[in-house]
């Protein structure tokens, strides 16, 4: 909040207080049996995993980002904007588990709100955290009306280890799950063969009657749990292109940020909220300099990895749509 007052750039936004979801919000993407399992957990105090504990302040405030997805969705649907953000995309908890700091799946509250609640026939999900969403795509794996896609580090270097180019969905879900596994150390130049080649094509052919982005800082080049190459630029990159086909094709977007470690997360949330916005701000003016990007292997070597894997992805793909 304090750099988005330092950048200006709460002139262009209305603030909306949250409000905790409830039982009944939860229980769009959550069993019966898991809530009361989080319940039991909060009181005695406890982890649901290794790295999830269930602290009061945990599961209060993610009952606050979820409850603020669904206040996000309404304002959408109504079309009292087209744009909102929220401080979500807890994407590592799926129907009856918790794990990567995920208690409450926000990302598959709203998104089934829209399927439940609203009678959407199409949502969109597009996952560009660094590591894959495994929770979102268990909970939406058998569902068609949810297109699912996640662009992510190779689940072969990196928690969760989901993610590869043939997890395609199950049943009448069978090609609405899509998975994008990133060379590590991939950067600007390789995301935007992956939006020009795979996102753009699907997004323009499903024809979202929705748009949710489950962002975060955390494919920067710089952070300090992952191995990909986003600098600044990128960030705002993929969230421009987020943004432009969006509204090209549902009309609207929800945008959640949350993920990020290290010294350069809330840099990186500016420079994607920038492009979310298509703010001419100069969000690099508001950071440190960024150190030299340096990746193991040439761009070229990059690109071309990029390119094998995207040839497979297709080739998976084509069973379902034949715009591959
Ligand atoms: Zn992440």
């Amino acid at each position: 909040m304090s750099l988005l007052k330092k950048a200006d750039i709460l002139k262009y936004c209305e603030l909306i207080e949250p409000v905790p979801a409830k039982d009944e919000d939860l229980l769009l993407a959550h069993t019966p049996e898991y809530l009361a399992l989080v319940k039991k957990t909060r009181e005695i105090g406890g982890w649901l995993n290794i790295d999830t504990p269930v602290t009061a302040g945990a599961d209060d405030a993610q009952k606050l980002i979820t409850g603020s997805a669904l206040q996000a969705i309404e304002l959408l649907h109504e079309k009292k904007s087209k744009i909102a953000h929220t401080f979500g995309g807890f994407h590592h908890a799926s129907k009856d588990n918790g794990e990567g700091f995920c208690i409450y799946n926000d990302v598959a509250v709203a998104g089934r709100a829209l399927t439940e609640r609203h009678g959407l026939k199409r949502v969109m999900i597009l996952d560009s955290d660094a590591h894959q969403g495994n929770g979102t795509m268990d909970i939406f794996l058998n569902d068609p009306r949810v297109l699912f896609v996640s662009i992510h580090q190779d689940p072969r270097t990196i928690y969760p280890g989901k993610g590869f180019v043939w997890e395609t969905g199950e049943g009448e879900g069978e090609g609405y799950t899509v998975n994008i596994p990133m060379p590590p150390f991939s950067g600007n130049a390789q995301y935007a063969q992956a939006f020009d080649t795979i996102i753009e094509p699907l997004a323009r052919a499903f024809k979202p009657e929705f748009f949710i982005r489950n962002g975060g800082s955390d494919p920067f080049f710089g952070d300090e749990l992952t191995m990909l190459g986003l600098d600044l630029d990128g960030l705002a990159m993929v969230s421009r292109r987020t943004r432009d086909l969006a509204l090209q094709t549902s009309g609207n977007l929800l945008d959640m940020t949350v993920s990020g470690y290290g010294e350069w997360v809330e840099y990186g949330w500016l420079a994607q909220f920038c492009g979310c916005e298509a703010l001419d701000t100069d969000y690099k003016a508001f950071s440190p300099k960024q150190p030299r990007r340096s990746p193991p292997s040439t761009e070229e070597t990059l690109t071309r990895a990029t390119a094998s894997m995207l040839d497979s992805l297709q080739r998976e793909l084509r069973k379902t749509w034949n715009i591959f």
